[in-house]
């Protein structure tokens, strides 16, 4: 046996005995730690029991064990471009395998400013703006953890993306939630109410976040919209933190506008973005937040020590992703129009009630038709009995009740997986 040291050990005393097997005169004895302190120590976190695993990768796990079609996460089930892809192995041939500087490899972050100069018409210093992370989930995460204190509260619109409440209560905050609501008619938008917006908003309120275009709703923030968050998070004094993950994913002549691009946002937003969605390789893990100094400086002193930076040869393989022309966004956002118009005629078909989504790559739909008692059977009913796997609605609301006519489908996948759904679908009930 190991010699045990007891110096600094206080748990631990030596006992006579007298072992006949060891012939040893000294056997360690743990003394019985007192009831209510072994309950404290067994208990977990408090903030981990405010909230449950991600429903969404459940659905992935779901779909992988009944074989049905993945509509559920939002992963491209194609190819990434050829050129980017080639770009991440000339990186690691070209051994670029080690720790990347901490808040990001300097060509990324120098492309990053460059490209948002050219869309957005904003100048950054990539050395003290940009900091880059493990997706745009840890850009969320870091943020909130940066610039949270407890007793803050953020304002999150619903349904909203699943990360953000637990994001808010990890950091310490509270999410006040406002709701979006459905198009009363058929290609309308959702909208939210102004007066509850501005009663979300208080003294407490420490951020607000912004996701346009918006999973899973398709919702693209108006100009209008956008000026009225400006104001309240001016007269609050609220920073906005706004992730725009599908910016170059948008319909019918929508425009994605950059909150930080109003005037008096510049100095107060966090913009998120990464490469998963406008690349199509979401198992990459590089996103990056844009910051005034200060506060990216706080988030790179969270992010270094979370994660100490995102994979070195797939930053530099970003880098080639960002200078991409802009045929490639038309193309991105034409070929995601067209399977947008497929699903939505499949589920029209099938008997549902879909919301035609103006941007990112999901269709919320109602399923009041079909007579379930809430999204959770329906959606164990369509992964199980007709191999399709979708999100239930309620994990998208704080009150699981709001969701339970409601689930999500996921379009970014080819067009005979869409084509192989539309055919399990028509066997549906109703
Ligand atoms: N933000 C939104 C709104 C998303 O829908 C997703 C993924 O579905 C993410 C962030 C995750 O992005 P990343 O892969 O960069 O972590």
């Amino acid at each position: 046996m190991e010699p045990v040291s007891l110096e600094n050990c206080e748990q631990l005393v030596r006992q006579p005995t007298s072992d006949s097997l060891t012939g040893s005169s000294n056997v360690l004895v743990f003394p019985k730690v007192p009831e209510q302190i072994a309950h404290r120590k067994a208990s977990l976190s408090s903030k981990v029991e405010h909230f449950t695993e991600s429903v969404i990768r459940e659905m992935t796990r779901q779909a992988m064990l009944y074989g049905a079609i993945n509509l559920a996460q939002g992963f491209p089930d194609f190819s990434a471009p050829a050129e980017i892809k080639r770009a991440a192995q000339q990186a690691i041939a070209a051994d670029i395998n080690q720790y990347a500087i901490t808040w990001g490899a300097k060509s990324l972050r120098q492309a990053i400013a460059h490209k948002f100069k050219e869309w957005q018409g904003i100048s950054l210093d990539p050395e003290r703006e940009i900091t880059v992370c493990c997706g745009s989930t840890e850009a969320m995460i870091s943020t909130l953890l940066a610039v949270c204190n407890a007793g803050d509260e953020v304002v999150i619109f619903e349904p909203f993306y699943e990360n953000y409440g637990p994001d808010a209560i990890l950091s310490g905050a509270k999410p006040q939630f406002v709701k979006l609501h459905p198009p009363e008619t058929p290609g309308g938008s959702w909208t939210f109410d102004e007066a509850a917006l501005r009663k979300a908003f208080c003294p407490q309120t420490k951020a607000i976040i912004l996701n346009t275009p918006n999973n899973p709703t398709g919702k693209v923030f108006t100009r209008e919209e956008l000026e009225l968050l400006r104001d309240l998070c001016l007269e609050f004094d609220v920073l906005a933190i706004t992730d725009e993950i599908y910016e170059h994913i948008v319909y019918d002549g929508e425009r994605h506008i950059s909150l930080a691009s109003l005037e008096g946002m510049r100095d107060r937003t966090v913009t998120i973005n990464g490469l998963s969605k406008s690349y199509s390789v979401t198992g990459w893990r590089v996103g990056w937040t844009i910051a005034p100094p200060a506060i990216s400086n706080a988030i790179r002193k969270v992010h270094d020590f979370l994660t100490v930076g995102a994979p070195a040869p797939l930053q530099e393989a970003g880098a080639t992703a960002l200078e991409l022309p802009r045929h490639y966004y038309q193309q991105l956002a034409e070929s995601y129009r067209e399977r947008r118009d497929q699903i939505m005629s499949t589920l029209v078909e099938a008997g549902f009630h879909p919301f035609l989504p103006r941007g990112a790559y999901y269709v919320m739909t109602d399923i009041t038709a079909f007579g379930f008692s809430d999204d959770i059977r329906f959606t164990e009913y369509l992964v199980k009995e007709i191999g399709v796997a979708a999100v239930p609605g309620s994990s998208f609301y704080h009150d699981p009740r709001d969701g339970a006519r409601q689930v999500r489908f996921a379009f970014c996948k080819r067009d005979q997986t869409l084509a192989e759904a539309a055919r399990r679908l028509e066997r549906i009930r109703r």
